[in-house]
């Protein structure tokens, strides 16, 4: 039987900015076949998301051949709709437009698009939620949205690229096991499911082939099959010996990564490794975007404010994010509004508004991590460049110098990290030092 997708020998590199090649794949071998659940499993960076995508067509790889359905992949890969950890979802339409939107390229008839996506809608248990907007839904049921979104596609392959690692963890339990009842059910065009994850117990539930993968370059060190019955009893001796066969492989595995960092509590409880940016915009542009908030009352349609500020609108929607992310400002549906912390920054002269920001900044993760090595090094400084491996880990999708220049250019505002440009070093501004 021919293989839905298959990857034989590929390597991937990428070109780094400094001019230096980033080897992140080697000799990757991956055959996708009809009827499996397959997992990829290894450590962040190993090179999982980039195998998905050069698999779904959206990079190409440096050597090696990839094949779909036996013919070498060219462009865009069609039979394959991906599952996003992020959702993905767009937070000014509605569950069933956010659902009904991914057939738009189709070109179906209405009553189609109708049939397929109420179908979808009821098979992941959205039924009575058509009208709701993202934000009104738990992660779950975001989520759910998401994989509704790649059932109603009707594609042989369904991608899921950490799927349930931004949920809490009974969330993720009940979605894991109803995504695979979903896929066994027959009732959708899904012939296989290809899901990538750094979690064991995630593996075990779902696949049926599991492909541990190593760092440095990503390569595939082991395969193991899994051929316990679905539905799968996690509290059963036999799944316990998979998991624990799988722990042993991995943490071989992990050893050249053995500085993970640690995990951070969420006020839900639950422990997530799950890190955001700060969306790639200037605090000068952010403060200009809030003052014309300001002008139009504090509350204005995301669409309008794009338009009367003459940005594009994805601008606009970066900078409603990093405001959002930052807590000066709401977003709900299509509408944005000023909070009181966003008020009294606009109202603020420059040092009320460098002390809210100077808070609001200091709460981010990420910033919390930054100086944590900050503190942790004896003098209080660091290389720029050992943050910026930093972030490359704990970001792996980001651009990790934008992110250091987003980064050092808010910490400067809000007086929470210096820069010497002279020594290319970062510092704790003062004040940090005694806290
Ligand atoms: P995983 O999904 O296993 O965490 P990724 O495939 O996302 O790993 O990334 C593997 C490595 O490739 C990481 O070191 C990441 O920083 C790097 N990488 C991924 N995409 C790019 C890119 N477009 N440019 C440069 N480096 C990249
Ligand atoms: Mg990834």
């Amino acid at each position: 039987m021919t293989p839905l997708i298959e990857l034989k020998h590929v390597d991937k590199s990428f070109v780094l900015e400094s001019g230096n090649t980033l080897n992140v794949l080697e000799g990757i071998d991956i055959s996708l076949n009809e009827g499996e659940v397959l997992a990829l499993l290894g450590p962040s960076g190993s090179g999982k998301s980039t195998c998905l995508r050069i698999m779904s067509g959206l990079v190409a790889q440096t050597d090696g051949d990839v094949f779909a359905e036996g013919h070498p992949l060219d462009g865009i890969n069609e039979n394959v709709a991906m599952v996003f950890q992020s959702f993905a979802l767009f937070p000014w339409e509605t569950v069933y437009d956010n659902i009904a939107l991914a057939l738009k390229p189709m070109g179906l008839s209405p009553s189609e698009v109708k049939a397929r996506s109420l179908k979808a809608i009821d098979l992941v248990g959205l039924e009575g939620f058509e009208e709701a907007y993202p934000r009104e839904l738990s992660g779950g049921m975001k989520q759910r949205v998401g994989i509704a979104r790649a059932i109603v596609m009707d594609r042989p392959v369904i991608f899921l690229d950490e799927p349930f690692s931004a949920l809490d963890v009974l969330t993720a339990d009940t979605l894991r096991s109803e995504m695979v009842k979903i896929f066994l059910s027959g009732k959708t065009a899904s012939k296989s499911m290809l899901l990538v994850t750094h979690n064991i117990q995630e593996a075990v539930v779902m696949a049926k082939r599991i492909l541990i993968m190593g760092v440095n370059p990503g390569h595939i060190r082991h395969e193991i099959k899994n051929d316990l019955p679905y539905p799968r009893d996690a509290s059963s001796p036999a799944f316990a010996m998979i998991v624990n066969q799988l722990h042993g492989l991995v943490t071989e595995t992990l050893i050249p990564d053995i500085a993970e960092i640690p995990t951070t509590a969420t006020p839900g409880g639950a422990s997530t490794t799950h890190m955001e940016m700060l969306p790639n915009v200037q605090v000068s542009e952010m403060i200009g975007f809030l003052e014309a908030l300001h002008a139009k009352g504090g509350t204005a349609d995301i669409f309008e404010l794009s338009r009367s500020t003459g940005r594009e609108f994805a601008q606009t929607l970066f900078l409603v994010k990093a405001a959002e992310f930052l807590e000066l400002v709401d977003s709900p549906k299509q509408t944005v509004v000023l909070m009181e912390s966003g008020k009294s920054f606009v109202l603020g002269d420059i040092n009320t508004r460098k002390k809210i920001l100077h808070e609001l900044f200091g709460n981010l993760d990420i910033v919390r991590r930054i100086t944590e090595l900050l503190k942790q090094s004896e003098t209080l400084r660091l290389p720029a460049t050992i943050i910026t491996e930093k972030l490359q880990e704990w970001l792996p999708q980001e651009n990790a110098d934008a992110q250091m220049s987003v980064l050092i250019g808010w910490g400067r505002f809000a007086e929470y990290f210096g820069y010497n440009d002279d020594l290319k070093e970062v510092y704790l501004d003062v004040g940090q030092e005694a806290s």
